[in-house]
């Protein structure tokens, strides 16, 4: 049988497929320099190797840390001389874009050590908090993580058990936290904590202070490529100097947790560009009765749904980086934008998944990689429901998180 006149071939397919979902008129030279160096080094230093990390379940750390000394995208929002390169929350934002079409645990690096860590350190600490320990998070010298969640408290983190106590001049921390991404690999952890006021405390505490230990979760199914470790602190004693001066509320990590989502928002985008483009590839040289199932009807409207839905994620993810840029964003733009941008995602790389039929779920190809991890991106940074009564809240006025019990 004949094949369908006009087929495209599978390269020049992706090729035309990129091309129109492109933003790039709607980018500055330097947005577009900026993606097209992460483009690259994600084209050679993650794709070649990210698949056997995940079936490995293990990270390149020290690969990871040239996003820092070679590129400069460890928290490159901030001034130059806390390491960053004032460069556009867009800019950023494409960044973690490109990161993640390689792979959710790299964006995951990125968004911890900048939106989790760094941010804080900016936003909360004293001069000599930032000036110890900025330069060297830029660089990628030294990593760190973000403890907030807990065995018993996740989606609503005020539950926290973590304590900041008094003792003599000093302080001292007791508690434990639960999927902390680099929680092992980390040299400073940036742990929360109730005071004796049971106030919500941020508190550094660095690698081998008595009583931390980390260890690493071992029996992950999604983010495989990526370190999450249970945190564990057993009388830590914790200096004056330890703590951030500017942090004594449940709002200070809600205000990292949305420096971290908002790129999230945009890594969810690379993420979708993937399994859409290599759907497309794949339906195109795929036959099955004759013809590749790419002429197939039903198979081209899953890839009109996932063209459609990644052009206007790419919009959303625009706008709002736009106004976090023009200093106008609301938190409400940021649960938009993650809550849309991770379901769409996961809807292409489930419907992906399904064109690449036994495949799909092969570790030889790369389409469950992303569904899995998806699968976490989905639930971490505010699971889709928490974003939805965000939203609920904003545009109603009424807060529907908690169940007053009967
Ligand atoms: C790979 C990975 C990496 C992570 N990295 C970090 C990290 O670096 N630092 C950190 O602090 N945490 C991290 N987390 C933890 C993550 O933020 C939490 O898993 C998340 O906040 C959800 O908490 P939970 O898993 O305890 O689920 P729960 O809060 O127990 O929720 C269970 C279910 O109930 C739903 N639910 C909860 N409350 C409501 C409600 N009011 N109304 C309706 N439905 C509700 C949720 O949507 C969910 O479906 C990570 C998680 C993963 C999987």
């Amino acid at each position: 049988m004949p094949l369908p006149t006009g087929r495209l071939d599978p390269a020049k397919a992706v090729a035309r497929l990129r091309s129109l979902v492109s933003i790039d008129a709607l980018l500055t030279d330097e947005e577009r320099m900026v993606r097209d160096q992460v483009r690259a080094f994600v084209a050679r230093e993650v794709l070649p190797h990210v698949g056997r990390h995940f079936e490995d379940k293990t990270f390149p750390l020290d690969e990871a840390r040239r996003l820092g000394s070679e590129l400069g995208l460890f928290g490159c929002t901030l001034p130059p001389e806390y390491g960053g390169s004032g460069a556009s929350h867009v800019a950023y934002g494409l960044a973690n874009q490109e990161l993640e079409y390689g792979g959710s645990g790299w964006r995951s690096m990125l968004s911890v050590q900048s939106g989790l860590v760094m941010y804080p350190i900016h936003a909360f600490g004293s001069e000599a908090q930032r000036r110890r320990y900025l330069p060297r998070l830029a660089s990628g010298e030294i990593i760190g993580c973000f403890g907030l969640t807990e065995p018993n408290s996740g989606s609503d983190p005020g539950s926290m058990r973590t304590t900041l106590r008094r003792r003599g001049d000093g302080w001292v921390l007791d508690g434990a936290k639960a999927w902390i991404t680099n929680g092992s690999a980390a040299d400073v952890a940036v742990v929360w904590a109730k005071d004796d006021d049971g106030r919500v405390r941020g508190v550094l505490v660095e690698r081998g202070t008595p009583g931390f230990t980390a260890r690493d979760e071992t029996h992950k199914y999604a983010m495989r490529a990526s370190i999450t470790s249970a945190l564990s602190f057993e009388d830590t004693p914790v200096e004056e100097d330890g703590i951030l001066p500017g942090a004594r509320s449940l709002g200070a990590p809600l205000r990292c947790l949305n420096q971290a989502r908002y790129g999230i928002g945009w890594g969810a985008l690379g993420s979708a560009c993937f399994t859409l483009e290599h759907a497309l590839g794949y339906a195109l040289e795929r036959e099955q009765f004759g013809s590749p199932i790419a002429a197939f009807q039903l198979q081209q409207e899953k890839l009109a749904w996932m063209f459609a839905e990644v052009a206007k994620a790419y919009l959303l993810a625009l706008h709002v980086g736009r106004l976090k840029d023009a200093g106008s964003l609301e938190h409400v733009h940021v649960s938009l934008l993650k809550r849309n941008n991770v379901w769409m995602a996961r809807e292409c790389a489930r419907l992906a998944r399904e064109m690449f039929g036994a495949y799909g779920v092969s570790g030889e190809y790369p389409i469950w990689r992303h569904l899995a991890d998806l699968e976490a991106v989905y639930t971490y940074e505010g699971t889709h429901d928490v974003h939805t009564l965000i939203l609920g809240e904003a545009l109603t006025g009424i807060p529907s998180f908690r169940r007053d019990p009967a």
